[in-house]
């Protein structure tokens, strides 16, 4: 989204009228989710879209009615057949393992592109950054995100971090494309590859490949600590930013915060094949049925959605009516408050301020810089039903993979490295020896410092001396019977490969 001139909104305001309703699945959701949801499908209907809603139930009652995932399967078929979901907050109930379903829909449609644009409203939204205008593209499917966790020892647990290359060049390539298309100049790729240099590493090293096919967009990485820190004191510095998923969901909290309130935006979760719209603010139960809670969130995730299925026309009216309804000075409850007037306004129910907007299409904004949304080519727009079959992101070819060592992880109360080490070093263990033994990650033998605090998880890496001949997989095996018959407690393993000369395992920290 970028200014155009009054003329040019105008002749997109003008466009057909005729086209067939696009079906899209509404999820009404839970606590606000109904009231928010209604005031903005009355906006949407009185600015024309041309959408065919099929209604699902999603949520509580879901949940409690006996699906641990919060959708029916029978509500899969109209998702998958519309491949468009409106999607108002859930309230996830505590406990009895249910999952998150925001998350459950995320993977399985495989939306793995989250968007959200955070711009400030100044000077109608009290804000302490009035130049705010940030775009933050998440990475939504892999990264400590994919959930598997595990328990190893008495005091240890493990939470894996997943990065694929064709993930991070997805992601990548749907950030540059978002900044051609909505007329942004900069990316900036946020990691800490500092510290993760394989994981964060990939996500860096692709970004700079895919960076240079767009010569046209500015591109610059910022280790994610310091740029977040210049996000929160200058974001006028930043335009898109791209991110893998744990750094992008806190990163984009803090900066719709910023904006005045994580009430004002809505995102868009968008994948090859299908995509989610939805606030990103939750159920609210504290206002829930009491007809108050801001329905802007939501009302923006629409404007969004009505872009992806190229209604832009319609987007481009609703929003501008929604800024000239903020500079009128309407606001709902949560907002009144904020109001950068002296005088405090008489907060406006939800249907009411939905009311407000519907007086207000065909408006611009006079002091607020009015919006106008592209046209997407449909072949260019992934998620969209109509949209070309997108090639898929090119596998990573297959190179030659050569078998090193193998790092074995112990459960061993006894905190003395040296003790383990002499234990172990009196098993028979074939080609593979001890090479290594860290703790937590650091180096604790050979020459390992009393001052290391040790747990109870221990990597014992084992590898053939250099001068030796490589080791097989069944010299892996071997070396774990000997060690579980000499009484070890063996978790779990990790190969220690070389790709094509290239070492595919990080050293241990003092290593
Ligand atoms: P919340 O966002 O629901 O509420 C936080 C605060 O913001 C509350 O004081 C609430 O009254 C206020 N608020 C939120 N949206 C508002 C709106 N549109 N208008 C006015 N005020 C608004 O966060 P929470 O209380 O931490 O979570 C409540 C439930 O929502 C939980 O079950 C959580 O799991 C769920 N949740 C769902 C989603 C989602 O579906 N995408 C996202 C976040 C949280």
């Amino acid at each position: 989204m970028k200014n155009d001139t009054p003329q040019q909104l105008l002749a997109t305001a003008a466009q057909d009228e005729c086209q067939t309703p696009v079906p899209i699945t509404v999820a009404h959701g839970d606590g606000i989710g109904p009231e928010i949801m209604e005031a903005t499908l009355k906006v949407l209907r009185a600015a024309g879209a041309r959408i065919a809603p099929e209604v699902i139930e999603v949520g509580e009652k879901v949940y409690l009615g006996g699906h641990s995932s919060g959708i029916a399967p029978s509500s899969w078929d109209s998702l998958r057949r519309t491949r468009v979901l409106l999607k108002g907050p859930i309230t996830t109930p505590s406990g009895g393992g249910y999952k998150s379903l925001n998350v459950t829909i995320r993977k399985t449609l495989g939306l793995y592109a989250n968007v959200r644009p955070c711009i400030s409203y100044s000077p109608f939204v009290a804000t302490q950054h009035p130049g705010l205008d940030i775009v933050i593209v998440r990475e939504n499917e892999e990264d400590l995100y994919a959930g598997i966790e595990h328990r190893q020892t008495d005091e240890v647990v493990q939470c894996l971090k997943l990065i694929s290359r064709p993930g991070c060049e997805r992601i990548v390539r749907y950030a540059f494309e978002y900044a051609r298309t909505n007329g942004r100049r900069k990316v900036t790729c946020m990691t800490k590859d500092n510290i993760m240099k394989m994981t964060d590493g990939l996500f860096h090293e692709v970004f700079d490949e895919v960076s240079r096919e767009y010569p046209d967009i500015t591109a610059e990485h910022m280790i994610i600590d310091i740029g977040a820190a210049r996000v929160a004191t200058r974001p006028e510095l930043f335009d898109v930013i791209v991110t893998p998923n744990l750094y992008g969901d806190i990163l984009s909290d803090i900066v719709a915060e910023m904006t005045g309130s994580v009430g004002l935006a809505g995102s868009a979760n968008i994948g090859e094949r299908a995509a989610m719209f939805e606030a990103i603010h939750g159920s609210a139960p504290d206002i829930a049925g009491k007809g108050v809670a801001n329905p802007s969130g939501l009302l923006l995730a629409a404007v969004m959605m009505l872009v992806h299925i190229g209604q832009p026309d319609v987007a481009a009216r609703i929003h501008n009516a929604w800024l000239s309804t903020l500079e009128d000075g309407v606001f709902t409850a949560d907002l009144a408050s904020r109001a950068s007037s002296s005088r405090v306004p008489l907060p406006f129910g939800s249907m009411d301020f939905a009311d407000a907007v519907i007086e207000r299409l065909g408006r611009l904004p006079q002091t607020l810089a009015a919006v106008s949304y592209p046209d997407i080519d449909p072949a260019a727009a992934p998620g969209r039903a109509d949209a070309a079959q997108k090639p898929a992101p090119v596998v990573a070819p297959a190179l030659a993979k050569t078998l090193l060592g193998v790092d074995v992880f112990l459960h061993e109360h006894d905190r003395s490295a040296q003790n383990l080490a002499e234990r172990l070093l009196s098993v028979s263990t074939g080609p593979l020896k001890l090479q290594l033994i860290t703790n937590r990650g650091v180096k604790v033998w050979p020459n390992g410092f009393d001052e290391t605090s040790c747990t109870d998880h221990w990597r014992c890496r084992y590898m053939t001396g250099e001068e030796q001949s490589l080791p097989g997989r069944r010299d892996v095996v071997a070396l774990l019977a000997a060690l579980t018959e000499a009484g070890f407690d063996v978790i779990k393993t990790e190969n220690l490969f070389d790709f094509a000369g290239q070492r595919g395992f990080s050293l241990g920290q003092g290593q």
